[in-house]
């Protein structure tokens, strides 16, 4: 299959690669890498994500190549969507790049659609960066220091610096490789990690607070309003990684972060859409939870959008922590 898709990707002439909306290190830093190696095979590369970079990730080489427009999609003969579960991750784009007449799927989503012609589609890979890099080795083409800075960004964020049960061999060994070409694992940490602005840290103090455990135990729930991201100066982006607090708490099997949208008053008044992210203790599959809900994702971590008021979300999400007691598993 990688043969075919990069003979596919050789024989196009104009190439569009777009990852999720909301991205996180691995959607921009597959997109990246992917967009790089392309060009540096001499082909016309469009990168687009519909969402702004986080600020987190605007050290990355190239990454002004990213485009929030897509202008006349009709040009690309082909589309590459990379860390999509479903091609409606990249948001509203999508009728336009379901109209491109090929589209490759590269992911590493349990719960991934099978949309398009081709599939690079690994659930064992730790990240959708562990693919590219598989890809791009297969080019024969030589590594350079963007493209090697963007996958190691997209493993160590998407292995939750490789303590996430993802964390697999290929992380390491891929990791250590692009060390060797000249990434600085400190210099990344520092822009990725350690230079978050005051208001982050207050929002953190906000969600913290919010944090409400059912009562066996075994599920929390943390929430993040539009109200506190106000309060505090930030941006939905600044949430990232909060759930962590709430899943590390002694006896939590499921961990729930509810996080307010834009513009989401809904029906009526009281409505409003929400994006809930899950994560497990890893005896819980919440991609399962996730998909009953219209979303998807891994084992250990997922997300669904819904519509509905607060405070029914919330029991919603209590009600899950029924099955919870002990160690019995959901479905
Ligand atoms: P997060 O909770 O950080 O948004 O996402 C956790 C995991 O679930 C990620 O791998 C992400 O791609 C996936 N995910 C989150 N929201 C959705 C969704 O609405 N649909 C699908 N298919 N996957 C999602
Ligand atoms: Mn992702």
């Amino acid at each position: 299959m990688m043969k075919k898709i990069i003979q596919q990707l050789t024989n196009s002439s104009r190439v569009l690669l777009a990852s999720h909306a909301n991205p996180d290190g691995d959607a921009i830093g597959s997109l990246l890498a992917l967009g790089i190696a392309l060009e540096r095979l001499g082909q016309a590369v469009t990168l687009y994500n519909e969402s702004a970079i986080p600020a987190v990730y605007r050290f990355l080489p190239s990454v002004d190549r990213i485009q929030k427009q897509l202008a006349d999609p009709e040009r690309f003969d082909t589309a590459v969507m990379l860390d999509c579960g479903g091609l409606d991750r990249v948001g509203s784009a999508v009728e336009a790049i379901a109209a491109i007449p090929t589209i490759v799927n590269i992911d590493h989503h349990a719960t991934n659609t099978r949309f398009g012609q081709y599939h690079l589609v690994d659930v064992d890979a730790c990240a959708t960066s562990e693919i590219v890099y598989r890809l791009i080795q297969s080019m024969g083409l030589e590594m350079n220091l963007a493209m090697a800075t963007a996958i190691y960004t997209g493993i160590l964020t998407d292995t939750g610096s490789f303590r996430f049960s993802n964390t697999n061999r290929a992380a390491f060994s891929i990791c250590e490789a692009m060390v060797a070409v000249g990434v600085k694992p400190s210099t990344v940490a520092q822009h990725v990690y350690g230079t978050y602005s005051l208001g982050r840290i207050k929002l953190l103090n906000l969600a913290l607070d919010s944090i409400e455990i059912s009562h066996n135990g075994s599920l929390s729930i943390m929430t993040v309003t539009r109200e506190m991201l106000s309060d505090t100066g930030t941006q939905p982006e600044d949430a990232d990684g909060l759930i962590n607090y709430a899943r590390r708490i002694q006896d939590v099997k499921v961990a729930a972060l509810i996080h307010e949208l834009e513009n989401g008053n809904g029906v009526s008044k009281r409505r409003k859409r929400f994006h809930v992210s899950l994560r497990s203790d890893g005896s819980v599959d919440v991609s399962r939870i996730a998909s009953n809900f219209g979303g998807g994702g891994h084992t250990a971590a997922a997300g669904f959008s819904v519509e509905s008021s607060l405070a029914e979300l919330k029991k919603t999400i209590y009600n899950l922590s029924e099955g919870l007691g002990g160690k019995c598993h959901l479905n």
